[in-house]
């Protein structure tokens, strides 16, 4: 357990009174056709000293302390608004819904009655069944008492749509793909290194989105950085993708912007070039 850090505790406490906690969003992409299909909200802390410090400066901290369940509401309460903040966004091509997905920590999956809380959201803010996602590690779902399974098919029922985040970094992964109702898999970035350079890479990747496709789920691969690595992965048969390559996570009127225009990368059929690149981070 991390140790805790006595000044970060009461003013991240502050900051969630105060509203000083922030989310940026990082577009998921179809990777065939580059459409910006939707969204991952993503936790920022507009501390007054620090300025903006990232999950790693103080999720762990948050943790020890036990905030994270008053955090999560918070995360989800205001993807909830941010979702009915896009419903004025022209259609998407395919008439789809966009999607956000909010990361949940296991402690707060785990908390009595988190299901209704979720399902009162839902209902309260008329969202379309799937368009709110949660992803949840394979670590958090492992750590809990009731059986994942059932948890999860609980949290679908009630109009969520559900992914294990950073897939393939816990040992018990490819069993895991025919037991929950999962809609999505993020494959880890660890795996996204390997492919484009060297076989073994590949070859793990494949089976991975093999297996996943047998099993109706989809394979969104997540830190795409380079142009190797999103033109291999497309050719491999991932569906989707998030990374630098298209955009890193970005402030929410940006994010609407990118929404309703696209990141820039069109499809694998027409990898942008190094200078358009350039401009897509400016857009
Ligand atoms: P994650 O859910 O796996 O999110 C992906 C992380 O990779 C994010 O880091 C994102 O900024 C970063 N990333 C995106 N594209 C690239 C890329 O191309 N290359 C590289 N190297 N990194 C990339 P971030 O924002 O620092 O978040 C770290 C972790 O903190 C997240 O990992 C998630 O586990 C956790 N987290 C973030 N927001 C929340 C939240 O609202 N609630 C909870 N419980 N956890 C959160
Ligand atoms: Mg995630
Ligand atoms: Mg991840």
């Amino acid at each position: 357990m991390p140790s805790l850090d006595l000044d970060i505790v009461p003013a991240l406490s502050r900051a969630l009174d105060e509203d000083a906690l922030v989310l940026h969003f990082q577009p998921e992409v179809d990777l065939a056709s580059g459409a910006v299909v939707g969204m991952e909200a993503l936790l920022r802390w507009q501390h007054p000293q620090r300025g903006l410090l990232w999950p790693a400066d103080f999720l762990a901290v948050a943790d020890g302390a036990g905030l994270m369940p008053a955090l999560g509401w918070w995360v989800l309460e205001h993807c909830a608004a941010e979702l009915e903040s896009w419903r004025p966004l022209p259609p998407t091509v395919d008439g789809a819904h966009r999607q956000l997905w909010v990361n949940i920590s296991g402690s707060q999956l785990l908390e009595p009655g988190f299901v209704d809380r979720v399902a009162e959201l839902v209902h309260e803010c008329a969202l379309p069944p799937g368009v709110l996602g949660i992803e949840v590690t394979e670590e958090a779902l492992a750590s809990g008492s009731r059986s994942a399974p059932a948890l999860l098919e609980a949290l679908r029922d009630v109009g969520v749509a559900l992914a294990i985040d950073d897939f393939g970094s816990w040992y018990s992964s490819l069993g895991t793909l025919g037991e929950l109702p999962l809609e999505a898999v993020k494959l880890d970035q660890s795996f996204v290194r390997g492919v484009g350079s060297d076989l073994e890479g590949d070859s793990i990747v494949s089976s991975v989105i093999e297996l996943a496709h047998a099993h109706g789920v989809r394979v969104v691969a997540e830190g795409v950085e380079s142009w190797s690595e999103g033109a291999r992965l497309c050719e491999l048969g991932c569906d989707r993708a998030l990374g630098y390559l298209f955009s890193g996570p970005q402030r929410a009127e940006q994010a609407r912007l990118m929404l309703a225009h696209g990141t820039g990368w069109q499809g694998a059929g027409r990898v942008p070039q190094p200078r358009d690149r350039r401009t897509l981070h400016r857009l």
